[in-house]
């Protein structure tokens, strides 16, 4: 599978901090390698930097981008999601899974060079409703439902359960922290490797360590 891009226009950081931020937790959650967000905003920056951090992959987020200079020179195609588009179902066999592709979500009035600029106008059915939902389902049909339990090789690791809570540290991360407090005796008051809540079981993940994601993967350009 090639790399998805996503680019948010009409990002307003006083209104838009929490749809934005779930465009950008969702679209990771399920595939993508990025975001670009039209306007410069530090703090959305980084809180998706902190969770991509403790829960791995290699999403990038970059702000302050116009969709103009996301999309010029960007090699793969350009996915607009919008409910006057094509129908989903339709348009997806006609999307190359060997290139890159990078998505367009609004947040209000898109402008109408977005879609002549788009090699591809979707919707996600023919009612308006919102770009976090659009997005998902769009991402979740183009990946076949691949990226939703894909490992990302994270410093934590949630592991599905029927009922409670169980949270894997990295190995690596284990056996660092295990030499420390070996070292330190351990400390009073340090948080427990494995958490366990309620009554869900506390199966370690078979952890591959090593690397966060593929290497040698394109990084944001713009
Ligand atoms: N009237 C706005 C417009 O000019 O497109 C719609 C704004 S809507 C609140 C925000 C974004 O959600 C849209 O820009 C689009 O990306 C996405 N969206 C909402 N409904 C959609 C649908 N049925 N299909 C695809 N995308 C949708």
């Amino acid at each position: 599978m090639s790399d998805i891009w996503i680019m948010r226009i009409g990002h307003r950081p006083e209104r838009d901090k929490r749809v934005t931020t779930h465009v950008a937790l969702s679209s990771r959650a399920l595939g993508a390698r990025g975001i670009y967000v039209d306007t410069y905003d530090e703090v959305l920056e980084q809180n998706i930097r902190s969770v991509a951090e403790r829960f791995g992959g290699d999403y990038e987020i970059k702000t302050g981008v116009r969709w103009q200079d996301a999309t010029r020179g960007f090699k793969g195609k350009v996915v607009h999601l919008t409910m006057y588009g094509e129908r989903v179902d339709e348009a997806l066999p006609k999307i190359p899974r060997d290139e890159d592709i990078m998505i367009i979500v609004g947040a209000e009035k898109v402008p109408r060079e977005v879609y002549d600029r788009a090699d591809f106008n979707v919707s996600v059915g023919n009612q308006p409703h919102s770009e976090i939902a659009a997005l998902a389902i769009f991402l979740d049909r183009f990946t076949e439902g691949k990226a939703l339990y894909s490992d990302r090789h994270g410093k934590l690791t949630v592991v599905p359960n029927e009922r409670g809570k169980t949270v894997v540290e990295n190995p690596d991360r284990r056996r660092m922290r295990a030499a420390s407090h070996r070292r330190r005796l351990q400390a009073p008051g340090g948080r427990p490797l494995l958490h366990r809540e309620g009554r869900g079981g506390g199966d370690r993940l078979p952890h591959r360590g090593g690397r966060h994601g593929p290497g040698g993967r394109r990084r944001l350009a713009a």
